[in-house]
């Protein structure tokens, strides 16, 4: 099939214009959430979900075409995620749904996406280094790429009888692969890049479809690149849009890039026979100083991603029309636009009301970042738009709040704050007072929430109870977990967490310099939305967060109760945090805000205090260049949180994963005297990773908490055998994987009960 044309008939293209790279699709009040979920709980039927699916996509559509964008993105709803359209749309299907393939389409996406009776769910991941999620899809040697679902074309056909010519989005076909997994059962050595030219022939036949229904411009993103890639990944992307960008009946070409600088792969899509390039100019910087040698890019628009998409600040418009001007002698045209899709954004900063209007004056969500790129987008044409810069200006240039006095502690300190006694020091003074048992036995922290407790914390929030019955209802949980734990004879008590709707949402509601939205929802997964708290200016601690239920929950037994905190990095990574200054330096801020807590905790006569990092490698930069100052700070702050206790207080500190890789040094840096891990699903793989590398005490969990299923006590025996090979009976713990939060009380009690009988099998024998 010659699907070549030489590159002359290109350069006829309408202009593209300013635009965003994508939108929110969760709807402004979540309505997709609650009609995906009344769809699976079969209150509603598939007809009515596509109804509603549709009134979002045209409102969305004619919110950003009467917004004055010049191009706007299509296909960027979804009813669960992105990445798992793409597999649908390119017939990524793996085998254990064949039998779903008959049906109706939803059906197939949701089972893939959540599992069905005998095939399990695809696994889900995190997009790049943010707090979205996607379904990782899986190819196989086996694998058959076809058109199977033509979702894209008909979202533009939608669009077109709006009267909206969309830009339709698609996710890139080397990011696609590079981003799947190897099927289970490939042979060793297979990858599904290899897969390549197979699946260029289905995005070229989308493309001539796109093309034919009407589409001016497709839109196919490769933020893969804003990694390190080897030169074969390169070469594959080379291979990609040679291809693609010579066909002959094709739209308008965008590639787009971001969440970093393209780095290597910049020269290669400058090279391209393609159109457009999005760069983001935000997280990508980089890329302007390398774009001016690029002549291939004379030929071509770049749309210059000043405005970030990813967090919640207004835009300066100064720099960042500065920034643009920079390749107006080097692209062929310059268009705005945001960094990345705003899929990580609330909708509307303007409806909260409730916020501090200074602090309101200060954010830019979805909508409010699509008038800064229509603004500066007319600027950029040479338009008068003088007195809206100016308002502009005004409000960019608003500052955050300034505690001097957390300013000047966080002067003084020195090396010393953030230092411990050596280890075996500790070890012994531990070891001394609070005389515990060889394979000790603990939890997390979150023990399971009722509805009660749940319908008590909502009640305290709406007024309906007061502070006294609330915190009476608390306290009475707290004890009912504490004899509970007692009874099933666990060594390190906790108090359950039932007073904490989220880890970090509770200490952002504590903290001064944080804030908290009322509707600025943005989607984690599927239909799971987070309200991430806004961390908008120097952040102090008013008064004590948790000693009130550590030292009651301490005083109800005389075993040792461990406290709970959430650590700086944790904190930072799930919150929108201020961009005006590094995050090391805001991360120990938090540090400092937490030291003084863990302080009063010892005062009060706690003696171990858990700091938990979940997210210590979610926010890991995407290039190893960047990753050891990362590491710095964030081990930094750690210790600026814990460096101040005595030796004979123990610190614990809980990571949520089992891969460690790169950071497995920095676990070693955080230099906590217990560290505990997920481990149970990988079987204790763990240790050969971290066995050698963190000297100090491990809980390799031995529960797997995203399970209903009750681990015997002889599987939990064997697990913790395993361990005990590994690393001997003096650095091993005994605890589940993660928080108890989303299990059942009485699967959660069960699988305590073997946990404990487990350990003192071991212990005995050990
Ligand atoms: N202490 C928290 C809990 O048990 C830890 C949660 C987490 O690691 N994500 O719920
Ligand atoms: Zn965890």
């Amino acid at each position: 099939m010659p699907d070549t044309v030489p590159s002359t008939t290109r350069g006829t293209r309408p202009r593209l214009g300013s635009t965003v790279l994508g939108y929110p699709r969760i709807g402004p009040d979540r309505e997709l959430k609650r009609a995906v979920e009344r769809y699976w709980r079969g209150d509603i039927g598939a007809a009515e979900l596509r109804a509603i699916a549709a009134s979002l996509r045209a409102a969305t559509r004619a919110e950003l075409r009467d917004g004055g964008l010049g191009s706007v993105p299509g296909n960027t709803f979804s009813f669960y995620d992105q990445m798992l359209d793409a597999a649908l749309t390119v017939g990524a299907v793996p085998t254990r749904f064949a039998g779903l393939a008959a049906g109706d389409p939803l059906d197939l996406l949701f089972a893939m996406a959540r599992g069905a009776a005998g095939a399990p769910a695809l696994e889900m991941t995190k997009w790049f280094d943010t707090n979205y999620h996607y379904l990782v899809p899986e190819i196989g040697p086996g694998t058959r790429f076809r058109l199977a679902d033509r979702t894209p074309v008909t979202d533009f056909l939608e669009g077109r009888r709006q009267g909206i010519t969309t830009r339709p989005v698609l996710v890139g076909p080397v990011t696609f692969l590079l981003l799947s997994k190897a099927a289970d059962g490939a042979p060793d050595g297979f990858a599904p890049l290899d897969l390549l030219d197979s699946l260029l022939d289905v995005y070229a036949r989308l493309l001539t479809e796109l093309s034919g229904a009407g589409a001016e411009w497709v839109q196919l993103d490769e933020p893969a690149f804003a990694a390190d890639r080897t030169p074969a990944e390169l070469a594959a992307l080379r291979r990609a849009y040679d291809r693609l960008g010579g066909l002959a009946d094709r739209p308008g070409l965008l590639v787009a890039g971001y969440f970093g600088p393209l780095g290597d792969a910049l020269p290669v899509l400058a090279n391209a026979p393609i159109d457009a390039i999005a760069l983001d100019l935000v997280a990508g910087t980089a890329d302007v100083d390398t774009a001016g040698a690029l002549t291939g890019l004379r030929d071509k628009t770049v749309l210059a991603g000043v405005v970030e998409g990813r967090n919640v600040w207004r835009t300066d418009p100064d720099g960042a029309l500065s920034r643009a001007a920079t390749l107006l002698g080097t692209a062929g045209r310059v268009e705005i636009a945001t960094s990345c899709s705003l899929l990580h954004v609330p909708y509307d900063a303007s409806r909260e009301t409730g916020l501090d209007a200074d602090l309101r004056e200060r954010l830019a969500f979805a909508r409010e970042k699509v008038a800064e790129v229509v603004l500066l987008g007319r600027a950029l044409d040479g338009e008068d738009v003088t007195a809206e810069l100016v308002e502009a200006r005004v409000r960019a240039a608003r500052p955050a709040g300034r505690d001097d006095r957390v300013r000047a502690r966080l002067d003084a300190l020195g090396p010393d704050h953030y230092r411990r006694a050596a280890g075996d020091v500790r070890a012994k003074a531990q070891a001394d007072t609070l005389r515990l048992p060889p394979v000790p036995t603990t939890t997390i922290g979150s023990f399971p929430q009722n509805a009660d407790i749940r319908t008590d914390r909502a009640a305290h929030r709406a007024g309906r109870i007061d502070d006294s019955e609330y915190e009476r209802r608390m306290r009475a949980e707290i004890e009912r977990v504490v004899r509970l734990q007692e009874d099933i004879g666990l060594d390190v008590l906790v108090h359950g967490e039932p007073e904490r709707n989220d880890m970090v949402q509770y200490f952002a509601e504590h903290l001064g310099g944080f804030a908290t939205t009322a509707h600025g929802w943005v989607q984690s997964y599927g239909s799971r939305c987070v309200r991430p708290p806004v961390l908008h200016s120097d952040v102090s601690r008013p008064e004590p967060m948790t000693v009130g239920w550590s030292t009651y929950a301490q005083s109800l037994t005389s075993r040792p109760m461990k406290a709970m905190l959430t650590g700086p990095v944790t904190i930072l990574a799930w919150s929108f945090v201020r961009d005006d200054q590094p995050l090391g330096d805001t991360a120990r801020q938090v540090g400092l805000a937490l030291r003084d807590e863990v302080r009063d905790l010892e005062a009060a006569g706690l003696r171990i205090v858990q700091v938990d990092e979940p997210a210590l490698r979610e926010l890991l930069p995407l290039r190893a260049a960047d990753q050891p100052a990362y590491l710095e700070w964030a081990i930094d702050s750690f210790r600026l949180v814990t460096g101040g206790v005595s030796d004979s207080t123990q610190v614990h500190t809980h990571l949520c994963y089992s891969e460690f890789g790169e950071v497995v040094g920095a676990i070693d840096g955080l230099d906590a005297d217990v560290t505990t891990v997920e481990a149970a699903r990988s079987r204790m793989e763990v240790l050969s990773e971290l066995g050698s590398g963190v000297p100090r005490a491990l809980g390799p969990g031995v529960y797997d908490v995203h399970s209903p299923e009750v681990p015997s006590q002889a599987s939990i025996a064997l697990l913790l055998r395993a361990a005990l090979d590994q690393i001997g009976p003096q650095r091993l713990w005994a605890n589940p994987d993660c928080g108890l939060k989303t299990r059942g009380e009485a699967e959660a009690v069960e699988t305590l009960r073997n946990l404990v009988a487990a350990a003192a099998v071991v212990r005995e024998a050990g």
